[in-house]
């Protein structure tokens, strides 16, 4: 009745590691044990994970991946085969404008889950689930909010910036409201006078090429916002989450909100932990347009805060942040002198989050592999409601990834799969791979090569976040 044994590898939880077998049935993993000889020899197959790490399938808790349109039918299902392939089995995806939403989905919250959840339906080779944006553009998401939450999406995020931001007040309330549902508000913290203002005065001064979208967001941008999203959860004891934190003052601004009482959870990505400022001094207007994220790439001592942060424990997830924007299309807007302000902003990840996690992290030596999977897996589970997922326990769903340690090889675009035709960590070379991925029990990728199917990945209703 065992459907699959994984042997002899060293499985990985948050809080160590073992030489163990792990036997899947059903879905769901059936035992975690030194030796399961006995399952193996019914088993309908046995994988050898000889000097493999054994982990739990990375949950990716925030991506900006764009659904299927008619121009371009596969970009949903490209991009999720992309994060197979880098061990993520659960991905989070907003629904914000531009991720391919209609004019209806932008005014209500209900209207954009029924058609978000339409159009992915049978569309994903992995499991998958949205966090909706409440928009500054809706008609009355307030009102809104408990249906969503009980309709399985306990998590939403708002903007401070962006003309779909909420206001202050509106920011507060979707805060509170949440909070009161057992549901958690995630928020991004810029600060929108202070970048409309230093955005105002760059353009007046001709200075419209992608290099002034950095300048024009200093880290206090950033940490002004943040601290403000700290009061919000300290008046309404609402939990919240900050999204994409990218330096040290905007973490200073969350270590003090939760010293103060905030129920607070964060999470920062790979480009903020591997790439730094010094991309924008390139002279080609379009590579420079490469790295426009937001918040923008930060210094060294600001990636070594983050580091720092993610091995004391006061930051609790790595996620991609991913955005599926083409140097041809998107990017190439900036050789055109298209504005800095009007140019897509994003960076795609999907594929190279625990890649990125691991080399620079584990392999060297900044955290260990137990607190990777504490990072990438167990804290995102818990934290975003998916209560079957995040760990190698006995009961849960039996996502599973295969990682070789030893293995040495270098980023490059065309070998990720994804939608995007660029990745920004084009030629840079990495310890570790991802060998084989089994989500609930099905093999995904073998050898590194994707041998999953369209549409087995199901959309999770979430549960109640744990914070
Ligand atoms: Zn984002």
């Amino acid at each position: 009745m065992t459907d699959l044994v994984v042997r002899g590898g060293t499985v990985v939880t948050a809080t160590g590691s073992l030489r163990a077998d792990v036997a899947v049935r059903a879905g769901r993993i059936e035992a975690v044990e030194r030796d399961l000889a006995r399952l193996a020899a019914t088993a309908d197959e046995v994988v050898d994970a000889t000097g493999l790490l054994v982990l739990p399938g990375v949950i990716d808790a925030h991506t900006h991946t764009r659904v299927a349109v008619d121009d371009q039918p596969d970009r949903f299902f490209q991009d999720s085969v992309a994060a197979a392939l880098g061990g993520t089995t659960s991905f989070l995806a907003f629904n914000n404008p531009g991720t391919g939403s209609s004019p209806a989905a932008e005014r209500s919250l209900l209207a954009g889950l029924g058609e978000w959840r339409a159009v992915t339906a049978g569309d994903s080779a992995i499991d998958y689930a949205v966090s909706l944006v409440v928009s500054g553009r809706m008609d009355d998401p307030m009102e809104e909010l408990p249906a969503v939450v009980d309709a399985g999406v306990p998590t939403c995020k708002a903007f401070m910036i962006f003309d779909f931001r909420l206001d202050d007040r509106r920011l507060y309330d979707a805060m509170r409201v949440m909070g009161e549902r057992g549901a958690m508000l995630e928020v991004h913290c810029e600060d929108p006078v202070l970048l409309d203002t230093a955005i105002e005065t760059a353009l007046r001064r001709g200075d419209v090429s992608p290099r002034y979208h950095a300048t024009t967001r200093p880290s206090y941008v950033e940490a002004v916002a943040t601290a403000r999203a700290m009061a919000f959860g300290r008046q309404s004891g609402a939990p919240v989450h900050v999204v994409h934190l990218s330096s040290a003052h905007a973490l200073r601004e969350v270590r003090e909100g939760r010293a103060g009482g905030v129920r607070v959870s964060v999470e920062t990505c790979p480009h903020y932990l591997v790439l730094t400022e010094e991309r924008y001094a390139d002279p080609d207007p379009v590579g420079c347009a490469r790295f426009m994220i937001a918040p923008p790439l930060r210094t060294p001592a600001d990636r070594d805060a983050l580091w720092q942060g993610l091995a004391d424990g006061s930051i609790d997830m790595v996620v991609s942040d991913h955005v599926p924007d083409r140097v041809a299309v998107e990017k190439a807007e900036a050789a055109n002198g298209v504005p800095f302000n009007q140019i897509s902003n994003g960076a795609p990840g999907i594929g190279t989050l625990l890649t990125l996690v691991y080399s620079e992290g584990v392999a060297r030596g900044r955290i260990g592999v137990e607190r990777m999977v504490d990072l990438l897996a167990t804290t995102p589970a818990r934290r975003f409601g998916f209560a079957r997922k995040g760990a190698l326990e006995v009961g849960r769903d039996a996502d599973v990834v295969l990682f070789d340690p030893s293995a040495k090889r270098t980023i490059m675009a065309g070998d990720l799969h994804q939608s995007s035709d660029y990745t920004p960590y084009e030629g840079m070379g990495v310890s570790g791979a991802v060998r084989d991925v089994f989500v609930r029990g099905r093999p995904v990728v073998r050898g590194g090569r994707f041998v999953g199917t369209r549409g087995i990945g199901q959309f999770v209703e979430r549960g109640s976040p744990d914070i």
